[in-house]
């Protein structure tokens, strides 16, 4: 159901909006979109005044294809993606260690995998969005303070650029704000932390002939420089290095360094354009409470793992389509709020899941001892020379 008149029950003194997504990223997009395709006021507060450009996703998994097909984006993604080529992992001088068959499609013939460019993915959900009636979006506004009442929820939020402060008023709010969640740390909730923390640095680039640099699905396990080669899209490359015990991290992190590191891949100034790169300190984390009252996490806010199985966004994506049928048929009154906690159920242990993956694949990859890399590698070697092994399902 489309339009304000799908709004249902909103009487004297209700909320302003059915649901209050705080964050717009992907999972706040696709949120968004799911609930209000379904008539309900969705209200969401975005702090950046644009769409966030830094690099980060490349992939998503047929679920999320299934997904971004249901909601109408898939058309619109169709000149930035492109199927990903198979998983492999290579030891240095690259004999392949583990390879992971992700170049079949799905029983529905969509891709296993989807190399994108996260940018244009969430510019498509943005344009989805501004076709729903009941969907309004305020950018430049930062989630300040959040107050729950147990039948409904306050948000004050804050104006990047002037200061002043709005109140909205909503029967249900969902945190979609990422990694900092400034809503999961309102509701006072920690993480269940799997103890992974290393810095990679993304550089987005853009060959000037691309077919010099054909596209691959690579995880390179050098001991001396654990890196990663991938396509994010048609033309568009995704070089990811890792930074060494001893690097400083700001130094790291430079356009110079990031040059220098390229270099590996033969990437220069001359052959390529770096459009844009940045530092992670990639983690493992689960919150250790998806919901209170009428507060609900979704996405990074909820979790994040290291983006080795290419996981992160998929897993949010999946969130958001388990919560947004369960608060659609709440909202309604077809069914009680007990409903929403089969959310936080289903979702965790199988997040956990994604996170405890991304983490063997990570542990794997990112080793730096010599020593224990060459063991590492005689093991793998011996157990790899059969074909590709289907994805493992996460
Ligand atoms: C290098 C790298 C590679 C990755 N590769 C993949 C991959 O291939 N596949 C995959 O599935 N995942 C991948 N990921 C993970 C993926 O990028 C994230 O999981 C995904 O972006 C999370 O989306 P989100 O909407 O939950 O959070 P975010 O994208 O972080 O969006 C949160 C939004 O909330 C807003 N916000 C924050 N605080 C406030 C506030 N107080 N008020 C208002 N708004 C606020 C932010 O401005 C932001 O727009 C990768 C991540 C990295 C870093």
């Amino acid at each position: 159901m489309n339009g304000i008149s799908g709004s249902r029950g909103r009487g004297a003194g209700a909320p302003e909006a059915d649901v209050l997504v705080v964050g717009y990223g992907p999972v706040g997009q696709v949120l968004s979109i799911l609930l209000a395709r379904s008539g309900w006021r969705v209200v969401v507060v975005e702090r950046h005044p644009e769409p966030y450009s830094l690099p980060r996703a490349v992939a998503f998994d047929a679920e999320a294809a299934r997904t971004l097909d249901a909601i109408g984006v898939t058309g619109r993604i169709a000149d930035i993606t492109e199927p990903s080529q198979d998983y492999v992992v290579s030891d240095a001088a690259g004999r392949q260690l583990l390879r992971i068959g992700l170049g079949g499609t799905d029983g529905t013939g969509r891709p296993d995998s989807t190399s994108v460019y996260q940018p244009g993915l969430e510019a498509a959900l943005a344009a989805r969005g501004e076709e729903l009636p009941t969907l309004r979006v305020h950018r430049g506004l930062r989630a300040v303070e959040l107050t729950e009442s147990g039948s409904g929820a306050e948000l004050v939020a804050e104006d990047e650029r002037g200061g002043e402060r709005r109140t909205f008023t909503a029967s249900w709010v969902v945190g979609c704000d990422g990694a900092g969640s400034f809503v999961r740390r309102s509701l006072g909730i920690g993480w269940a932390d799997s103890g992974f923390a290393l810095d990679w640095l993304a550089c987005d680039v853009v060959p000037d002939r691309p077919e010099d640099f054909p596209p691959s699905n690579l995880q390179i396990a050098d001991p001396a420089r654990p890196r990663v080669a991938v396509s994010c899209g048609p033309g568009r490359r995704r070089w990811e290095f890792m930074r060494m015990p001893g690097e400083d991290r700001a130094e790291f992190g430079t356009e110079e360094n990031a040059w220098r590191l390229l270099s590996m891949f033969s990437a220069r100034p001359d052959n390529a354009t770096l459009t844009r790169h940045a530092t992670y300190t990639f983690r493992a984390r689960n919150a250790e409470h998806w919901r209170r009252g009428r507060v609900l996490l979704a996405g990074d806010a909820a979790h994040q793992m290291p983006p080795f199985a290419g996981q992160g966004m998929c897993s949010g994506f999946r969130d958001a389509a388990n919560l947004a049928w369960k608060l659609d048929l709440v909202l309604g009154g077809r069914a009680g709020e007990a409903l929403l906690d089969s959310y936080e159920q289903e979702r965790r242990a199988h997040v956990q899941h994604a996170i405890d993956l991304s983490v063997r694949l990570g542990r794997l990859i990112c080793v730096t001892d010599p020593a224990a890399a060459a063991d590492r590698d005689r093991a793998m070697t011996a157990r790899s020379s059969g074909p590709a092994r289907p994805a493992e399902p996460v």
